[in-house]
This record gives structure tokens, sequence and C-alpha cells, in this order.
């Protein structure tokens, strides 16, 4: 019988792997166990999802979250799982790295994609800051795959009343890392991740005072302002969980408008998946336009404006 396994500290995140593991067993007969942090509610939600077996998980107050490692081990050793995903958050690539160290296993870190065929695993991923992509035929098991949120989607079928096994996973004793402080990040209130509307903005802003043109035309449309890279870790003018790219946020929105960006492959990669694609740049080989539904050539502090007009007339029109 096929057994996978998912591990992740964030809930959503192991419904998204769900998806993926439903997919991958097909008709097969086999077991997917959920490891997740979380209470009943979420392990019920974890097995409408398409898990079978829920290890509940907590975040410990003393000490870090990797340290279920040695009991993972024990449970991987006891039930020999062929897949472990792992959602690849801060710790779950610090877990998974460990696991694989300690069950002398496989680990491919940031898959894009999983295929299973009984006999080896098949993943890609992405590597050379998004030039290319290398693909790895794994046939030593279990095979650990760390995977970052959004990735896969969740399962179509879930089912609320679907059936399945909820049991607590207590930390092993003797735990070898106190944690002595812990400080909150500060925050964003905003998910630029769950935002339909999406406005990028790139280097073509000289200047942070001219994000106001993209941020009233997010505004109107009901959307939220994200970046490339530069914008967020050099210039800092917007928080680094606004960037969008191969290092920073992947994104789906309905539509995404990139404004003074040039379309670089680590940017793209960030928002290939988004349904359409509007693209404004004065550069009119700016590769942007290349995978761009829709495109302007022109100055964006002409552009923004003009859009932001446009669709402040529509909406007025509509109502009255
Ligand atoms: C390993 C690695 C990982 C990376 N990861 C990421 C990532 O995750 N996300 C990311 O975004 N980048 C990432 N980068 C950086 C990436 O390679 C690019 O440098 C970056 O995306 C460029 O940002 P940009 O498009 O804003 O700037 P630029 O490339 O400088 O483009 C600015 C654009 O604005 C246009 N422009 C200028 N003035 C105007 C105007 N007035 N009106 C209209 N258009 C104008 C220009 O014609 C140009 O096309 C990564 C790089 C490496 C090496």
């Amino acid at each position: 019988m096929t057994k996978f396994w998912i591990i992740s500290d964030v809930a959503e995140t192991s419904y998204e792997l769900l998806g993926k593991a439903r997919e991958l067993l097909g008709d097969q007969e086999g077991i997917i166990t959920v490891y997740l942090i979380g209470n009943e509610t979420t392990g019920q939600e974890a097995i409408g999802y398409g898990a079978d077996l829920v290890k509940l998980m907590e975040l410990p107050p003393d000490t870090t979250w990797e340290q279920y490692a040695p009991v993972l081990v024990q449970e991987a050793q006891a039930s020999q799982p062929e897949m472990i995903l792992v959602g690849a958050t801060r710790r779950g690539k610090d877990l998974a790295a460990q696991l694989a160290a300690l069950l002398d296993s496989p680990c491919v870190t940031e898959c894009k994609s999983i295929e299973y065929d009984d006999g080896k695993v098949i993943l890609k991923r992405i590597i050379y800051g998004g030039l290319a992509e290398k693909i790895i035929e794994c046939c030593q098991f279990p095979v650990i795959a760390t995977v970052a949120s959004r990735t896969f989607e969740k399962w179509t079928a879930k089912d609320a009343s679907r059936e399945g096994t909820i049991e607590k996973l207590d930390l092993p004793a003797g735990v070898n890392v106190q944690v002595v402080e812990r400080r909150s990040k500060p925050q964003e209130v905003v998910n630029i991740k769950d935002a339909s509307i999406v406005v990028g903005v790139g280097r073509g802003f000289s200047e942070q005072d001219e994000l106001k043109m993209a941020e009233e035309l997010a505004k109107v449309l009901g959307g939220e302002v994200a970046c490339s890279r530069p914008i967020a870790e050099d210039l800092h003018w917007l928080p680094e969980d606004r960037y969008i790219g191969i290092s920073g946020q992947i994104i789906k929105p309905n539509v995404y408008i990139a404004a003074g960006i040039s379309g670089q492959v680590q940017h793209v990669y960030g928002i290939r998946d988004a349904k359409t694609i509007i693209a404004i740049d004065k550069n009119e080989n700016a590769p942007i336009f290349q995978v761009a539904d829709y495109y302007i050539v022109g100055d964006l502090k002409e552009v923004l404006p003009a859009l932001t007009e446009a669709v402040k007339e529509v909406k007025a029109a509509n109502k009255g």
C-alpha cells in the first residue's frame, strides 16, 4: 500500500499538499497521513481535503517545532512512507533537512512538480535563479520534498463528511533546544497572495512618492500593491513580504498589472499563473511584454493616472 506523508506548520499549505498527494495516489490503495499544527477542527478540515490520518502537533512555547524530528523519524521507520512532502516554510525547511539526514533519505527542496510512478519519484525544481529547470529522479524511499505554498491546488473534491482518524503527536522528551525569547515580526495586514487584482511596481518608479499612483489604481480596482525585489530589498519602499518572484511571493491573481517592471525571469516566475497580465513600460522591448496579455508602451507617470481615471469613469457610469 502506498503511504504518503505531509508535514507543515501552516495548515493551508498542508491542504494544498494533500491535493497533490491525492492526485498522485489516484485510484491506488494508499494512506495519506498529515502532520500539522492545529486542533480538532484543523484536523477535520485536513480530512475533508483528503487526509486519512491526522497527527496534531503543537508549536511548543519553550522549544522549536523542529524538535519533533526524532519522533517523526521513529514514525517513519515504523510506517515506511514512500514520500514525505514538507511545506517549505522556514520551520519546514529545517525539519525536512533534519529528517533527510536522520533517515538517510534524498531531500529535494522547493519542488515545483512531483510525479510518482511506483518505482520512482520524478521531481522538478528551478535552478540558476529561475533560468533553468532541473529534473530529479529518486528511487530511494522515503523521498523528502519541500514545496512552497500555492505551488499546488487544494483537492477539489473536498468533502466535510469524509472520515479519518485524528491523533495527537507528543513532543519527545529531552529536547535540546531551549527558546529563551520570541519576538514577533511586524506583520503586514495585507495578504497579496489572496488579492484578485495586484498592481506590481518596479524600478521604473524613480522615487517612493510615485508609488501613490500605483496605490491609487489598486484602490479603485479593489486590489493590492506588490513589487519587484529591488523595490523591497534594495530601496525598502515596500515590505519584503510584498515582493513577487522566485525568491519572494508566488501569486495567482485574476489580474496582475506590472508597472515599470522589466520582466526578468525571477520576477515572472511569481506571476506566470496570473490569469491576465497587463504590463506598462516605456521600453517597447521590455521582456515583460513577452508574457503580458495586454501591454502599454508608455511612461507610467502618464499611464497610471490615466488608467485610474478611466476606471473611475467606468465605475461612475455603471452607478448612474
Ligand atoms: C537569484 C536571484 C533571485 C531573484 N529573485 C527575484 C524575485 O524573486 N523577484 C524579483 O522581482 N526579482 C528577483 N531578482 C532580481 C531580478 O533579476 C531583477 O533584477 C529584478 O526583477 C528587476 O526589477 P525591476 O523590473 O523592478 O527593475 P528593472 O529591471 O530595472 O526594470 C525597470 C523597468 O522600468 C522601465 N521604466 C523605467 N522608467 C519608466 C517609466 N517612467 N515608465 C514606464 N517604465 C519605466 C524600464 O524600461 C525597465 O523595463 C532575483 C535575482 C537573482 C539573481
